[in-house]
């Protein structure tokens, strides 16, 4: 039987990069953790540390079908977060992030329970304002190859929002920035593990375009720090929130930087930059600082560092 005093927290896409990281430290927390995963880019290894825990339980499920469970609040981050994932079947990726949300909104309507949407910089698309603010609403293509991801996540944001109105239900939705650190996928084609997997094989650093475009990358245990403090945030507390590190970089510089930081003989070689690459994006945190007192505090350099030291002992060892 479960303890009373324990809070039920159900985490979608619970198995992936983020997720995984989510269940470990609401287990610290004292939580009881129903991780819900269909194991499209997640996997079991993510959380083959988190079996044991009774506090833990895993299950497969695509959060596309309808699901009943019970629990006190759901954070829902299922959905392929990379390009090459959510490009590789783009309807899926609208269904996951649209029918996702109805379904979890459903739940949580049903048990009233506080609901937390990892949503996305990319609802920005790319941005004719810099850096971006939440009130900025955005610049995205609606027919082009990430509009699967970024509108499909935009329509999750307005769901979230039209059941908080009309069902009063508590929600909470953060923008996040492109987040990196250990766990993320080797394959999964996003920068931070495409350069470090090139660096540490001795191959080509792959610089799209020019390679003048900016990214702001934080390190994961700063972004969980901030989902943490925005779910205890008062009520009223609803987002859209950005988090992300402002720290801009251009793909250069990170390039430069993995190969200084792993020793790499690499190279960097240019490759045609994808269509519809956003030039440009650091978050303004303005509000998450003011309304949570959270800011990043792991450096580019640090959290690159135990990043190549994880991928190294995962893959090289
Ligand atoms: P990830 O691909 O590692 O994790 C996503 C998880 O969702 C995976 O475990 C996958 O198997 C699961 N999933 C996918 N479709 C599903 C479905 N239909 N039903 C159940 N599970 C499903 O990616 P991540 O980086 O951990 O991203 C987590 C969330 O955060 C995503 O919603 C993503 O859009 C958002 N996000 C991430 C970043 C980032 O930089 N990592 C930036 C912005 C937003
Ligand atoms: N739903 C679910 N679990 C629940 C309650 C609802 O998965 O515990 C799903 C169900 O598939 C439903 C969707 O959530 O279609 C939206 O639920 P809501 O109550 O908002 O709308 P309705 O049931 O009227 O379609
Ligand atoms: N990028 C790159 N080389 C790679 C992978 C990505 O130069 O091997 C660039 C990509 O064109 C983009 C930036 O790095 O400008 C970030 O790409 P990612 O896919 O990680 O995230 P997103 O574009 O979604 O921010």
């Amino acid at each position: 039987m479960r303890a009373l005093n324990k809070k039920r927290v159900l985490v979608t896409g619970g198995a992936g990069f983020l997720g995984s990281h989510l269940c470990e430290r609401l287990l610290e927390q004292d939580c009881d953790v129903l991780c819900a995963d269909n194991y499209f880019t997640g996997s079991r290894d993510n959380v083959a540390h988190l079996l044991g825990n009774p506090h833990f339980e895993l299950m497969r499920h695509d959060v596309t079908f309808p699901l009943y469970v019970e629990v006190d609040e759901i954070y829902n981050l299922a959905c392929p977060a990379s390009p090459i994932h959510y490009q590789h079947d783009p309807v899926q990726t609208t269904k996951t992030s649209v029918h996702g949300a109805i379904n979890m909104l459903g739940l949580a309507k049903r048990l009233n329970a506080k609901i937390f949407q990892a949503s996305t910089s990319e609802v920005y698309g790319d941005p004719a304002v810099h850096p971006q603010p939440e009130e900025y609403w955005g610049n995205v293509n609606t027919i082009g190859p990430r509009a699967c991801y970024d509108e499909g996540k935009r329509c999750a944001e307005t769901l979230f929002f039209d059941y908080h109105r009309q069902h009063r239900l508590p929600i909470k939705v953060i923008r996040i920035f492109n987040t990196y650190g250990p766990r993320m996928h080797p394959n999964d084609g996003r920068v931070v593990s495409n350069f470090i997997m090139q660096a540490l094989k001795g191959e080509p650093i792959t610089v799209y375009g020019d390679g003048s475009q900016t990214r702001s990358f934080c390190y994961v245990d700063d972004l969980i720090e901030g989902f943490l403090r925005f779910m205890a945030a008062p009520a009223g507390v609803t987002g859209p929130l950005n988090l992300g590190n402002p720290g801009e970089f251009t793909m250069i510089e990170l390039a430069e930087m993995v190969i200084r930081l792993t020793r790499s003989a690499s190279r960097i070689e240019h490759r045609p930059l994808p269509q519809d690459d956003p030039k440009q994006r650091r978050p303004d945190i303005t509000k998450a600082k003011a309304l949570l007192n959270w800011e990043p505090r792991v450096p580019l350099e640090d959290g690159l560092g135990r990043t190549i030291a994880y991928f190294r002992n995962r893959f090289f060892a």
